[in-house]
């Protein structure tokens, strides 16, 4: 009988360790009691220099919500959240790929005991994306009947067959466009986070299409907004019938609004306004790509908002939501417009400073900090006042990825935290106003 028992027990380890979903069994202070290589492999990059033996320590970079909805889940079992989305790409990796998206489910088993499951969901939020730009796409179909122009070409980007709408289009002669690589043709929105041509085919051959817009040019140098469905062509069974692709191109009104509602949903964020995460670390890399081959200075400050759980408990989550809006636009308001102000999630936001070096970066960061802690929040409870503490950092030989940099600053934040809040830490605390 114990023989079963331990047989039971060690074929129930078994599953556990090859269930291809990520397990980790905690309690009430994060601690881990158990966890299986899936989650292993998930959550171990993210831990950094926190602790990795604590669950809510290894995730506080990109879900520090996750504390929070444990301590405030007031019963002693069921079911804390349900599919949780996290997005995790902190280490972005090549232009045109997805942002990693954690499922995390929370179980609480008995009272200081929880399960917490991690599903890699990236494909699927990434197809989510897609439908949402393909409802505005044929909405804007409907109700816009224009002119298109179509494009037919190769599965290596050559154009091999034009309409005569094109020429209309863009003023270019039809026998100009054929046989040219794609990419001399068509311009491509890479300050907006669009992936390079070359992904957008590779994107549209994995779910059959790829939807984008941008800026292009006529030949009289007149700029139209151009929305671009690219469609895998259809298979014929022909096997001399090459693989390639359709390209429907559509000139819109700049500002019609389906186009700046889709623009706006892609890369910003529909609380505050800032830049998302996922259009903040496209730039990011960008600019820190432009870094390497430049040297031109490139700076990032990250912010977090002091005591902000106490701003909801006090308030309310509505009056929070206020206090992150009126955040965004004074911090919006004192930046040049090169600059990109984003929120990462929950009350943290970041600055990416391009053309800065540290000392300008701190500088700012200390006129962001005094900014915010002379707003005055109206709320039902009377004027409400919030203060936030900076990390900065900037990119040095020793220290240019993405990754790196914003580990940099995340320290550095903690630090001032530590310090006391409403402070600016780089090299050396600058502004010890506590
Ligand atoms: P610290 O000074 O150490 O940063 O303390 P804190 O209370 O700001 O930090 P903590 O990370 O514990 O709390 C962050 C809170 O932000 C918890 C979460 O409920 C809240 N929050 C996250 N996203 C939103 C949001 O969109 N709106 C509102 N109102 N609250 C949010
Ligand atoms: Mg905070
Ligand atoms: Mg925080």
């Amino acid at each position: 009988m114990t023989d079963d028992l331990a047989r039971d027990h060690e074929q129930l380890l078994e599953f556990l360790y090859a269930c291809p979903v990520g397990l980790v069994e905690f309690d009430a202070t994060g601690a881990i009691l158990m966890i299986n290589p899936h989650a292993m492999k998930h959550l171990l990059p993210l831990a950094g220099a926190r602790d990795p033996g604590n669950l809510f320590a290894m995730l506080q970079g990109c879900a520090p919500e996750l504390r929070n909805l444990y301590d405030d889940y007031p019963k002693d079992r069921g079911t804390i959240c349900d599919g949780h989305r996290i997005a995790v790409d902190i280490g972005v990796g090549p232009r045109g790929k997805d942002p990693k998206v954690l499922a995390c489910t929370l179980v609480k088993l008995a009272p200081g005991r929880a399960i917490a499951t991690f599903a890699d969901i990236t494909v699927q939020v990434a197809q989510e994306r897609r439908l949402r730009q393909t409802e505005t796409w044929f909405g804007s179909l409907i109700s816009g009947i224009n002119d298109y122009a179509v494009l037919s070409i190769t599965a290596d980007g050559m154009i091999d067959g034009v309409n005569a709408a094109f020429t209309r289009q863009s003023g270019r002669p039809i026998e100009d466009v054929e046989g040219q690589p794609l990419d001399r043709i068509l311009n491509v929105d890479m300050a907006a986070g669009s992936p390079s041509l070359c992904d957008q085919l590779r994107l549209a051959e994995r779910d059959g299409w790829y939807l984008d817009e941008s800026w292009q040019q006529r030949t009289t140098g007149e700029r139209y907004w151009c929305q671009r469905l690219f469609a895998m062509r259809p298979e014929t069974g022909d096997a001399c019938q090459p693989k390639g692709f359709s390209v429907v191109l559509r000139d819109v009104a700049r500002d019609e609004s389906d186009t700046s509602d889709l623009r706006r949903l892609l890369l910003f964020d529909h609380l505050t306004g800032a830049a998302n995460r996922t259009h903040f670390l496209q730039l990011f890399e960008r600019e820190q790509r432009r870094w390497q081959v430049s040297r031109q200075p490139l700076s990032l400050v990250l912010l977090d908002v002091d005591f902000f759980k106490a701003v909801n408990d006090l308030h309310g989550h509505p009056t929070g939501d206020v206090v992150l809006k009126q955040l965004s636009q004074v911090c919006i308001a004192m930046l040049r417009p090169s600059d990109l102000f984003a929120r990462l999630g929950g009350e943290e936001f970041a600055v990416l400073l391009p053309d800065t070096g540290l000392d300008e970066a701190v500088a700012m960061a200390d006129r962001l900090r005094a900014a915010v802690a002379a707003m005055v929040i109206a709320t039902p409870d009377g004027p409400l006042r919030i203060t936030a503490s900076f990390g900065c950092a900037t990119a040095t030989e020793a220290c240019a990825s993405v990754d790196g940099m914003i580990g940099l600053a995340d320290g550095h934040l903690y630090a001032a935290k530590h310090a006391g809040r409403n402070r600016v830490h780089a090299r050396v605390p600058l502004s010890d106003v506590a």
